[in-house]
């Protein structure tokens, strides 16, 4: 069923779990995730971003993840990812996206408040989390995302970022990138500790990809509830297509978008398994 992305959260803070946060941008992409998830008796979240507005049917697309939510055995969100723009968020509120992140990570402290605030009043008369950003992450190879500086959160701006905005689920930067990580990940765990006790609200985790299953699993124990995930899907859909063109079979395009969909879901499930945190009780 379609959840509220604030209540799936609160649930995996509960239970010490975190939840995918999947991006898509067609129905294979979606499929795959949803599939995934019933597979594995998990939630998840489908994330479309701002940037591809453009190209996007942004009223059909949410249309469509809604009726897939509405058949799924388990709980969907519909989440619109890094928007910097308020009629982007005004538009997928309308829409029934079921949470919106505001990116006003480019300001400084002061300024990302204010602007951030203005959304979670705007979104919260509609019924809508809100999820913002302090601190910013750097771009890693194969990312389609802005280019950040690398700052990371300082626990004290979380703090007075989240008392004053009143945001639902807070992303923290803490060594993480978008994309692929170029050389050794360099991720404070420490700093998520500190971040943790200044903050009581769901933390989220951008720059799934290439993360180390270790790291992934100490920063779930650490408090991340949500961890979102797009370049290693992309690259196992990408690989695929490409293989499959240099094959140079004649094919239909209906059979390479169901096989490309298969292609991604080994590597969604491998998440799923890694965030569901199952095995954290086994010795
Ligand atoms: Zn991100």
């Amino acid at each position: 069923m379609l959840a509220n992305t604030k209540d799936v959260l609160l649930h995996a803070q509960k239970g010490k779990y975190a939840v995918g946060a999947f991006n898509v941008y067609n129905l294979e992409t979606a499929q795959a995730a949803i599939r995934v998830a019933e597979r594995e008796y998990q939630p998840v979240i489908l994330a479309l971003g701002e940037r591809y507005f453009p190209t996007v049917d942004v009223e059909g697309f949410s249309a469509m993840v809604r009726a897939l939510a509405a058949k799924a055995s388990i709980s969907v969100s519909l989440h619109l990812d890094h928007a910097y723009k308020k009629e982007s968020i005004i538009r997928a509120i309308r829409s029934g996206f079921t949470s919106v992140m505001y990116d006003g990570s480019l300001f400084d402290i002061e300024q990302n408040i204010r602007y951030t605030k203005e959304i979670v009043e705007i979104a919260h008369m509609a019924g809508v989390s809100v999820e913002a950003e302090i601190g910013s992450l750097a771009r890693g190879a194969f990312s389609d995302e802005e280019e950040g500086d690398g700052t990371l959160t300082d626990p004290e701006s979380a703090r007075q970022f989240v008392t004053e905005t009143g945001v639902d689920f807070l992303a923290a930067a803490i060594g993480t990138v978008h994309g692929m990580y170029q050389g050794e990940p360099n991720i404070d765990l420490s700093l998520l500790k500190r971040i943790r006790q200044a903050v009581e609200v769901p933390l989220v985790l951008h720059g799934g990809s290439g993360t180390p299953d270790d790291i992934i699993k100490q920063a779930i124990q650490a408090g991340i509830c949500k961890i979102n995930v797009n370049t290693e899907v992309s690259m196992a859909a990408v690989s695929f297509i490409q293989n499959y063109l240099e094959a140079y079979k004649p094919v239909h395009l209906s059979t390479i978008m169901a096989d490309m969909q298969e292609s991604m879901e080994p590597v969604m499930t491998k998440f799923v398994r890694l965030f569901s945190n199952k095995d954290a009780n086994i010795v």
